[in-house]
């Protein structure tokens, strides 16, 4: 689903992370879920979480500091329990990237995974352009081949 390289961080991959800040109990959660390591995690993640905390947005751990405070922390329930869900998150999501590039319906999709109406089509923002010329393509080859759109 998600390719992650340890030097270059694509900016799919870190709007993820961002998207995901919220969630995730730990920036190791965030390497265990993208492959990146957590210096080059943090070296990304700085500027935004350095935002968030101007507007007061900072993520808050369950012990009162800002989230991700270094030195461990006694507050074990926002660790054990945030990751999971983001780990759900991050796998639905990549369910609906890889039915987005095979170029399946958006309502085909939000059906396939149970999802609200209207959902798959703002997975569109994850996708690279060269993602959305591969869909692009992929919906012509369909349209083109009625045959081959039913299961
Ligand atoms: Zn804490």
């Amino acid at each position: 689903m998600i390719m992650a390289d340890s030097r270059v961080v694509s900016p799919e991959l870190l709007a993820t992370m961002v998207d995901l800040l919220p969630t995730v109990g730990s920036l190791r959660d965030l390497c265990a879920i993208t492959g990146l390591r957590l210096g080059t995690v943090r070296r990304e993640l700085a500027p935004f979480l350095a935002i968030m905390k101007l507007q007061g947005a900072h993520p808050q751990c369950g012990c009162g500091k800002d989230r991700f405070h270094p030195y461990g922390c006694v507050d074990s329930v926002a660790k054990a329990g945030p990751p999971k869900v983001a780990a759900s998150i991050l796998e639905r999501r990549g369910s609906v990237i890889s039915m987005l590039l095979a170029g399946d319906r958006f309502v085909d999709i939000d059906n396939a995974l149970g999802l609200y109406p209207k959902s798959a089509r703002k997975y569109l923002r994850f996708l690279t352009p060269e993602q959305l010329a591969e869909r692009d393509r992929k919906v012509v080859e369909r349209q083109s081949n009625p045959s081959e759109t039913s299961k």
